[in-house]
């Protein structure tokens, strides 16, 4: 599966905001959005227009898909799907982000960033009611378990993660048993639920148009 392989904080840049993409560096002052929070690129600092219209759309969108690490056209797959549904499509299309495994594993505390649970997933460290699931994009529905794998528990970068995610609030719509590297999707998640910046109407009316 594709995914986006460049620099990272250049996004946080982008968007002019920390999306967090990079755990403990993203809570210390080497966050460059500390020091140069402006656009990347050789006139980055001399771009000052106010975004308004498509130009808004088009940044929220691109926020949204950085934050949860997809890629355009799997992104545009989630509100096809979302769009395709009863309900608020925007709501959908960001409960279909959040059931995402890696996400999920992230939400759990079972990692520092959804970088780093993407790679634990995809690495095979990750269970699913007890089986081996090595799909970012899997959707966790309510009633699973997800789990670190036994042997996996015992990896060196499993202990920085413990010290450096005991201050992350679980979602409501999870259960985590921190103790034992494992936690429970209770409920789909709400809109209030998810706590990120994050005006979905705005993709909505971009890929509506
Ligand atoms: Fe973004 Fe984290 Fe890099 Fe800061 S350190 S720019 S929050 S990815």
């Amino acid at each position: 599966m594709a995914r986006y392989t460049g620099a990272v904080c250049r996004l946080c840049r982008r968007e002019g905001m920390k999306l967090f993409l990079k755990g403990a560096k993203c809570f210390s002052e080497k966050c460059p959005i500390e020091k140069r929070n402006f656009a990347p690129g050789q006139h980055g600092k001399d771009r000052k227009a106010k975004i308004v219209g498509y130009g808004l759309q088009l940044r929220e969108k691109q926020k949204t898909k950085r934050i949860y690490f997809t890629l355009e056209q799997q992104f545009r797959n989630y509100f096809e799907r979302a769009a395709r549904k009863p309900g608020v499509t925007g709501e959908l299309l960001l409960q279909q982000l959040e059931r995402r495994l890696d996400n999920v594993v992230y939400r759990l505390g079972l990692a520092t960033s959804r970088r780093q649970s993407r790679q634990l997933v995809r690495h095979g460290h990750v269970e699913v009611n007890g089986r081996k699931v090595n799909i970012p994009s899997y959707q966790v529905s309510p009633g699973e378990e997800v789990s670190l794998r036994e042997r996996s528990r015992k990896l060196p970068v499993m202990e920085g993660v413990r010290e450096q995610t005991s201050h992350f609030s679980v979602a409501p719509w999870l259960e985590v048993d921190r103790e034992n590297f494992k936690g429970r999707v209770l409920a789909l998640p709400k809109r209030e639920d998810i706590n990120l910046p994050i005006n979905e109407q705005l993709i909505v009316e971009l890929y509506s148009k």
